[in-house]
């Protein structure tokens, strides 16, 4: 795709795992320096950038590791807030554990990025922030209590952010994917997935590339002036 992020610097939280992983490599390729950020290092690094260790949900982490960054790297011009995590069970027997831990990635992680990020945005005047949402935060889904609401938190989180940082040139926009198959869906039951494909219009899951190529759009030029939007990209699954 002919994306151009020549002279950019793009930090992509939870960036070893699937969508994560696809989209640094998207960046990458389009002429960004990445860093990723996530608990474990990728299988395979991306080129042309760096692996940062940190745990989206400590905010006093996530503080330090975005002064480092700056100060290695001069500046931040792009934050991809995609770490994530499920632990599904129907409401009733979801533990106080699985609401706290999904909700404190999913959704405090962003929190946590952002307002570390945000200081910097305003003072250059740009900046483009993408939140990883998901179509079950847009229309719940059995047994995804937690995740459901973590990533309606998310689309509630864009929609404010964009309002505030707006007037600084910072894009706030989140994508909503649909099943897309990664390691986080991977270990579904098949019957799931089966239905999920049955749901789309185009017939098909999507991969994690589907999701990066999105994520960059919103991210590029070509996306100045839409903010506080929220893309599915989920081959027509809630059409
Ligand atoms: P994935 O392959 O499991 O990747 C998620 C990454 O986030 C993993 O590398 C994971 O590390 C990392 N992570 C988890 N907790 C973290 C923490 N506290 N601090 C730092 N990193 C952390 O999942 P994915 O499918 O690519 O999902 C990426 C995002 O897309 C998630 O937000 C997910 O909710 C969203 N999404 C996915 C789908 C889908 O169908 N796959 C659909 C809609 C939305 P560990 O491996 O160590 O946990």
């Amino acid at each position: 795709m002919a994306f151009d992020f020549k002279d950019k610097m793009a930090v992509i939280t939870g960036g070893s795992g699937g969508i994560g992983h696809a989209t640094a490599s998207a960046f990458s390729e389009a002429g960004a320096k990445v860093i990723v950020i996530d608990r474990q290092h990728p299988e395979v690094s991306v080129p042309n950038s760096r692996f940062v260790k940190a745990d989206v949900t400590d905010f006093e982490q996530v503080g330090a590791c975005v002064r480092e960054i700056v100060s290695t790297e001069q500046t931040i011009h792009i934050l991809v807030n995609n770490a994530g995590i499920s632990r599904d069970a129907p409401v009733w027997r979801m533990t106080e554990a699985d609401w706290d831990q999904v909700l404190s990635v999913n959704l405090k992680g962003a929190f946590n990025f952002i307002h570390h990020c945000a200081p910097y945005f305003r003072t250059q005047n740009f900046g483009k922030i993408v939140n990883v949402s998901s179509i079950n935060g847009l229309r719940g889904a059995f047994g995804l209590a937690n995740y459901s609401a973590s990533k309606a938190g998310l689309i509630g989180l864009t929609k404010t952010v964009a309002r505030e940082l707006g007037r600084h040139q910072v894009n706030v926009n989140a994508v909503a994917p649909g099943y897309i198959l990664t390691p986080l869906t991977r270990k579904l039951p098949q019957k799931i997935l089966d239905t999920a494909k049955a749901e789309t219009t185009l017939g098909r899951l999507g991969a994690p590339e589907d999701v990066a190529q999105a994520i960059l759009f919103l991210c590029s030029e070509a996306a100045r002036h839409v903010t506080g939007h929220v893309l599915t990209v989920d081959g027509g699954q809630v059409a």
